[in-house]
């Protein structure tokens, strides 16, 4: 259930409606809060913070949020610099996922609680909850999507695929792939999906092979240009691409494109995640078949009532206690359910929500 900002004013979720901090007996006590995100180069980041920081903001918390250019060590000294400001709890979509564990005892020195956001900090005692969509889920939206679009179950094929992953450093990165790829395996072992490049891992466990650091656009772009060129010289067509997210997948696009690919013609099935503008301007255009469309709002909503309940003492809502071990502990988490956008959806489901500007679509 998403509730946006004023929706949760209106229900009494927040009881200081006055911005500052000095509210009455009503403001949050005690409330400050670091929010610590990985770029401003991806727009999903970029509306995550905001989104948080306007919630905390108006329910009176002193907030500081901050991007770290995906530099991890920004990212630690920008973490030291929000707890050296007295941050009680810090919110953190970690850059790499094994890097913040010094940084944290110095946050547990100080009780404050942490919060993983999206992304799963590992190797630390010192990560308290995890919210985020669910990363399995997300693949396995978009290997059946493949299984679907194909008409794999009805025996079609063979076609050719080219898989992708997201950054080795990201612990979500290994979730996307495990969950399309537990999937789309079977159909590569029994030969109806055909991989040219040979960068088809031999379990999900493989994923990191072929994972793209950074969630680079460029270098998914270069790496797709050098799948084209060295293995389909003979006139195969790529009839699919797995990528995993959108920033990926406007790489291939790309590439795609001055390989000399056409919409309406043999223009392959591209996947994606997170449903960017200019993806879904792709979408539209027909470059792109899909995306998982995570809604940043209602993450941001369920992140801003765990703080409202770790305010008052009490224990955050959790609905998984088995998934995300982070080495250390399974993290008590929260996780909220991607669903899938294709060109139809689009309207409904991101303008009619508020998602995106119909005139950024120009709808
Ligand atoms: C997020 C994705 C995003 C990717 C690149 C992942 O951790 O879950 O939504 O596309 O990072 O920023």
């Amino acid at each position: 259930l998403a509730l946006g900002a004023s929706a949760a004013l209106a229900l009494g979720l927040v009881s200081c409606a006055s911005g500052g901090g000095d509210g009455g007996d009503d403001a949050l006590a005690d409330c400050n809060v670091g929010i610590s995100m990985p770029t401003r180069s991806l727009e999903r980041w970029i509306n995550d913070g905001e989104q948080l920081k306007a919630l905390l903001d108006d329910a009176g918390c002193t907030t500081d949020l901050q991007y770290a250019d995906n530099q991890v060590n920004q990212q630690i000294s920008q973490i030291q610099n929000q707890i050296a400001g007295g941050a009680k709890i810090l919110v953190i979509a970690a850059i790499d996922g094994e890097a913040l564990g010094p940084v944290l005892e110095e946050a547990a020195g100080q009780e404050a609680t942490v919060i993983a956001y999206d992304r799963l900090i590992n190797g630390s005692e010192n990560v308290d909850y995890y919210a985020t969509f669910d990363n399995y889920q997300v693949g396995q939206l978009q290997g059946q999507f493949i299984i679907d679009q194909l008409g794999l179950d009805d025996g079609e094929g063979p076609f050719n695929l080219e898989p992708f992953a997201g950054s080795p450093d990201d612990n979500n990165a290994a979730f996307f792939f495990g969950g399309a790829w537990d999937l789309l395996l079977p159909y590569v072992e029994g030969g109806q999906l055909v991989v040219p490049s040979g960068r088809a891992p031999s379990s999900s466990a493989g994923w990191a092979s072929i994972g793209i650091p950074g969630w680079a656009s460029d270098d998914a772009q270069a790496e797709m240009d050098n799948r084209l060129t060295s293995f389909y010289t003979g006139g195969e067509r790529v009839d699919v691409v797995l990528s995993p997210n959108d920033s990926l997948a406007l790489g291939i696009e790309a590439s795609l494109r001055s390989a000399g690919y056409t919409v309406g013609e043999d223009w392959p099935i591209v996947t994606g995640q997170d449903a960017d503008v200019a993806n879904v301007q792709a979408i539209l255009a027909g470059e792109q078949a899909m995306t998982v469309w995570k809604d940043t709002r209602a993450l941001g909503n369920q992140v801003f009532e765990m703080i409202q309940s770790i305010d008052a003492g009490e224990e955050p809502e959790i609905n998984d206690t088995e998934t995300y071990d982070n080495g250390v502990k399974v993290v008590p988490s929260y996780l909220l359910e991607p669903e899938v956008v294709v060109a139809d959806d689009v309207e409904s489901k991101l303008v009619d929500s508020g998602f995106i500007d119909a005139d950024d679509l120009g709808l």
